[in-house]
């Protein structure tokens, strides 16, 4: 079983975009710059906009980090985004999700210019991407179809089976594959019969948060399995069927698989990074 290494294939973008935005900056222009919205303190949140801040950095683009106390209203927050909006040095806009429950989430993402929109959420991208000329994609469905594309992985005629359909995950993933000619199937919470539908995928792209989703048994002969999920058991961190525990029997099925850590989470944020990147370059080409 080939093991695909997401850590190894995000160094690889990243190398990229630092490169880009040397030769960008050695021109005399401004490097690309994204502005990230957290409000509230949770811990996890916290963790991952810095995260995201540090990376942008690293990779020489310019990174603002707008940190706001819960208490901020949804039109305090929608104020400072309209500015990000109006302002031409601000090239992407991220509001790190959840936010609290106080607020409408989804009209805040419309808030933001859909042609500066980080994470590819804002209605405008949501349909584009159904018609198959996505703008921005969402950055965990892009990163899953690059490892595939890095790994020499054809999705196009393959049955690919879907678990999960939340509006970040899992029902971009399958509308992008669509796009690719896969043929998918799309699961979730009310389907019935889950491992013999598994069963049938060439390729299986799991996203639910539930360990020991599936067994490697439910998987066939020399299928691909693309486990997207974070779940922490015990301190540490195993995917919806990938775990230490799990890869001695995956390792007898399987064709290929990502592990959990180190498959798709390096890819999502190499992704992010590449979206700011790919703005700035719309942006640069068709100044508004
Ligand atoms: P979510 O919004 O909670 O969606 C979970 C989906 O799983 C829903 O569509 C739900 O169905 C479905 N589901 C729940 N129980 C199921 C079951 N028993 N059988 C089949 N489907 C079931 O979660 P999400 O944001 O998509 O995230 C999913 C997982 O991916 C989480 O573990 C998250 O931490 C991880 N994640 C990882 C990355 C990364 O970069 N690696 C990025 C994002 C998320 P219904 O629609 O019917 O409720």
């Amino acid at each position: 079983m080939r093991i695909i290494d997401g850590k190894i294939c995000a160094q690889q973008v990243k190398n990229q975009i630092a490169k880009e935005v040397a030769e960008i900056k050695a021109k005399g222009q401004r490097p690309p710059r994204l502005d990230i919205f957290l409000v509230g303190d949770r811990p996890d949140s916290l963790s991952y906009v810095h995260t995201k801040d540090k990376t942008c950095r690293a990779l020489g683009m310019d990174s603002q980090l707008h940190l706001l106390p819960d208490t901020t209203t949804e039109s305090e927050l929608m104020v400072m985004i309209d500015e990000c909006n109006r302002n031409d040095d601000v090239d992407a806009i991220l509001i790190q999700l959840p936010l609290p429950d106080h607020y409408n989430s989804a009209r805040v993402l419309d808030f933001i210019d859909y042609r500066k929109d980080a994470d590819g959420l804002h209605l405008m991208n949501v349909g584009l991407l159904h018609l198959g000329e996505p703008y921005v994609m969402p950055c965990t469905p892009k990163g899953i179809l690059s490892l595939l594309e890095t790994n020499g992985i054809e999705v196009s005629g393959e049955h690919v089976v879907m678990i999960g359909r939340s509006q970040l995950v899992g029902e971009p993933t399958a509308q992008l594959l669509i796009h690719k000619n896969a043929t998918v199937t799309l699961c979730h919470s009310r389907t019935k019969n889950l491992s013999e539908i598994a069963h049938l995928g060439d390729i299986v792209i799991t996203a639910v948060g539930c360990p020991n989703l599936l067994q490697p048994y439910d998987f066939k002969q020399g299928a691909v399995l693309i486990d997207v999920a974070m779940n922490r058991v015990n301190g540490k961190l195993q995917g919806d069927v990938y775990s230490e525990e799990t890869r001695p029997e995956l390792e007898k099925r399987l064709r290929a698989c990502t592990p959990v850590p180190g498959g798709v989470g390096p890819m999502t944020i190499a992704m992010l990074m590449q979206n700011v990147l790919d703005i700035y370059k719309l942006r640069m080409q068709n100044p508004s």
